[in-house]
């Protein structure tokens, strides 16, 4: 990261050690994802792996076989009124055409991401493109990434408009039709990709030094090996898949639900279309700042599994959404007042949560040299080592929105994840589950940044928290 200078190299400990993974682990105890596996987050995994694909498949089939009521399959269940091989039999399987849709659709954002350099930021001004620098690994690596994600997603959604409306080449309901053959598709990708990169990390690492092994399978496999897998200089696995295709996809397959809807009853509810609009910008914000994304947890600390591999291609595409398939079998239409309120709160979530990574961001770029809300910014000063044991030095801010929490970012994110959700009534609880979804990995998230931050910061971390005493809500939490 710009800010975290070297000022002072010491020679790196524990050369002398026959086995290079212990001898990364001493050095490097202090900085990034667990070394060792407690039981606890083993038991959490284990329950992950077993049942996350059931959830994302029990959501989906409860929208397609009854109207997204999250109870009556169960019910259905324990009375005896169907069993499960009744429901199974029901669902959709794997079909040539989803497999080829879900082909061209992954080649054509592999070619986006990997041949066409970033030509936004020629002319966008205040647009951060082109070659940009991610932040310092754990074994002291700098990596270089192709930020052309804006790019791909004016170019796919130019195409899909040209195709569904001008060219009619496919139907824009196309991705809402073929939902469930789809989710095979991603699942397939998804435990593909995080085999490979298990397999990967074991026998040809990109960086062996940024390797972690527990020497627990699962755990290993959940929360990678590797933390920068790339194939070749520029195919870097978590900046492709974190971003697309799972978030270029996004606001396609709100755009499909938004035909649907119009396909069946003859027009797009006001529901519909503020969802739309809110996760639009959500998205859009996402790929303007993906230079600002290099520098946030997914790809500075967390290493590349299954959590990050599967979940990109199926959970994200699959759950976020929910909220507008949820509208295609329960169309609503929401009271000016209550359309208003939502928007009022979705964009005042969009705001707290751009203008706090914003000042983040803007005060490490400039280590600290800016203004915050019209002041010099106030913050702690910090250090830390990593693997070669170089000690580095960083800030912490404790002004603007960083000094109301630690996690403020958060706190916005969640008042926008909210706003989806009450778009969609009161009638189900299926379309709220992205808040509840939100509010325990936020949490959980801000919980595992903190402790991360506490082993790399030690005393100074301390320090902060005592000047900034709340995580998400000022005198609450
Ligand atoms: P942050 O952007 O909050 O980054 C946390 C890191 O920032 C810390 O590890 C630390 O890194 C640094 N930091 C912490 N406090 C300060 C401070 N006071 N001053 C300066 N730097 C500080 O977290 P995320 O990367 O998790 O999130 C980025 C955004 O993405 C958030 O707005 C979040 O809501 C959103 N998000 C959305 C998700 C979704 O699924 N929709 C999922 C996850 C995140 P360092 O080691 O450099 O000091």
């Amino acid at each position: 990261m710009a800010t975290h200078v070297p000022k002072e190299k010491k020679p790196a400990e524990g050369r002398k050690h026959q086995n290079m993974k212990n001898d990364i682990k001493a050095s490097q105890g202090q900085w990034g994802r667990a070394w060792e596996v407690d039981w606890f987050s083993l038991a959490s995994i284990l329950f992950l792996l077993m049942f996350a694909p059931l959830i994302v498949y029990y959501f989906i089939m409860s929208c397609a076989q009854y109207q997204c009521s999250l109870t009556d399959p169960l019910l259905d269940l324990l009375m005896g009124n169907k069993h499960l091989s009744d429901i199974w039999n029901s669902t959709p399987t794997l079909t040539y055409r989803a497999a080829v849709i879900y082909t061209l659709w992954v080649t054509f954002q592999v070619v986006l991401y990997l041949f066409i350099p970033d030509f936004c930021h020629k002319f966008l001004p205040g647009y951060v493109g082109g070659v940009q620098e991610g932040a310092v690994t754990p074994a002291g690596v700098v990596n270089k990434y192709e930020i052309n994600g804006l790019q791909a997603w004016i170019i796919t959604h130019v195409l899909w408009f040209a195709s569904t409306s001008c060219f009619h080449f496919f139907s824009p309901t196309i991705i809402f039709d073929n939902w469930i053959p789809l989710l095979w598709c991603a699942n397939i990708l998804g435990y593909a990709v995080s085999t490979f990169a298990m397999i990967k990390g074991y026998f040809f690492p990109t960086n062996a030094k940024d390797c972690k092994f527990t020497g627990n399978f699962f755990y290993d496999y959940m929360m990678g090996i590797e933390f920068n897998p790339r194939i070749g200089k520029w195919f870097d696995f978590k900046l492709f898949f974190n971003g697309r295709p799972g978030i270029v996809a996004w606001t396609l397959i709100n755009l499909s639900f938004a035909a649907k809807q119009q396909e069946l009853y003859g027009q797009v509810t006001n529901s519909m279309i503020l969802v739309n609009v809110l996760q639009g910008i959500y998205v859009l914000d996402f790929f303007w700042n993906e230079a600002w994304y290099l520098k946030t947890i997914d790809i500075c600390h967390d290493h590349f599994g299954w959590y990050l591999g599967w979940g990109d291609c199926v959970w994200l595409p699959y759950l976020y959404t929910l909220q507008g398939l949820y509208l295609v079998y329960h169309p609503v239409q929401l009271s000016t007042a209550h359309a208003i309120g939502i928007l009022i709160l979705g964009l005042l979530g969009y705001y707290i949560f751009r203008m706090t990574n914003h000042q983040k961001d803007l005060f490490r770029r400039t280590n600290g040299n800016c203004r915050i809300w019209g002041k010099k910014p106030e913050y702690i000063e910090c250090s830390y080592t990593s693997v070669d044991g170089t000690k580095y030095y960083s800030k912490l801010m404790t002004s603007g929105f960083w000094g109301w929490a630690r996690h403020f970012n958060y706190t916005g994110d969640l008042a926008g994840s909210l706003a989806y959700c009450l778009a969609c009534g009161f009638e189900h609880i299926l379309p709220y589950f992205y808040i509840i979804y939100m509010t325990i990995l936020l949490t959980h998230r801000c919980l595992r940044d903190e402790h991360r931050c506490s082993s790399k910061y030690g005393k100074d971390w301390k320090r902060y928290t005592a000047a900034v005493p709340y995580r998400l809500l000022p005198g609450i939490f």
